[in-house]
């Protein structure tokens, strides 16, 4: 268990439980935000998406997913049950930038290998999960964007879970970095065997906090239980087990 903490928010009066290493906490009645070590308001942009589902409408796109794709049991959608489904608005931090990288590299497919430069110039909203043991696929995770509007906390949903921020603006913008100089690392490797040289620029244009929707949801088929990501703006899923077709060597 663990132990649960409490400030009162300072805009309302409420109180405003959080865990040991939240470091931003937003105020379910009033959605004030505040860095809970300064006890000050947070003062960067807060957006979040909206949520289009109830816990009754959720089950569709849920069951079109099972009736649908390679590798399901045809009778996945009919003979499963949904058995949990809970909305967690996930905190993540959105971090906009503008990367240059260059390489030089040696390209050893041919007979005799060359040297090759190369140069990647993208630009990214990249999303970096504000938890820290929690387990979410951001690489898989197409937020919709277009949907974003400035936090409101009347938009939350009662049955919906609010988690807090455990790590701050900096932290996000520093794994950022580093997950975009790996990512630029691996698109150079299509093109060179062996990397020589690297340099890469990376400018933080806007770095934006975002609640997002998130439905967990577990199910049970032939007496097994999984587990399902879906997100709640769009109904997609962003991930989901899949239980084995049976076809193994029986
Ligand atoms: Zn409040």
């Amino acid at each position: 268990m663990s132990v649960v903490d409490e400030i009162r928010c300072s805009h309302c009066g409420a109180p405003m439980p959080f865990e040991p290493g939240e470091i931003i906490a937003t105020c379910k009645y009033c959605g004030y935000t505040v860095v809970i070590e300064t006890g000050k308001v947070f003062t960067f942009e807060h957006s979040m998406l909206l949520n289009k589902y109830d816990p009754t409408l959720i089950e569709e796109p849920i069951k079109n997913w099972m009736r649908t794709g390679f590798l399901k049991p045809s009778d996945l959608a009919k003979k499963s049950k949904i058995t949990e489904k809970n909305l967690i608005y996930l905190p993540f931090w959105l971090v906009s930038v503008e990367a240059e990288s260059t390489y030089k590299g040696i390209f050893e497919r041919i007979t005799p290998p060359v040297v090759k430069e190369g140069k990647i110039e993208k630009e990214y909203d990249w999303l970096v999960l504000a938890r820290k043991a929690t387990e979410f696929p951001t690489k898989e995770y197409d937020v919709p964007l277009k949907g974003k509007i400035p936090y409101d906390f009347r938009k939350v949903e009662a049955f919906a879970k609010i988690l807090n921020s455990e790590t701050d603006k900096n932290e996000a913008v520093e794994l950022a970095r580093q997950q975009i100089e790996e990512h630029h690392r691996y698109l150079a490797q299509q093109d060179v065997d062996r990397i020589i040289e690297m340099k890469d620029e990376i400018k933080i244009n806007q770095v934006v906090y975002l609640h997002a929707p998130i439905w967990f949801v577990e199910y049970e088929y032939k007496d097994k239980t999984y587990q399902l990501l879906v997100d709640g703006a769009s109904g997609t899923v962003i991930k989901g087990d899949i239980p084995s077709t049976g076809f193994g060597i029986f």
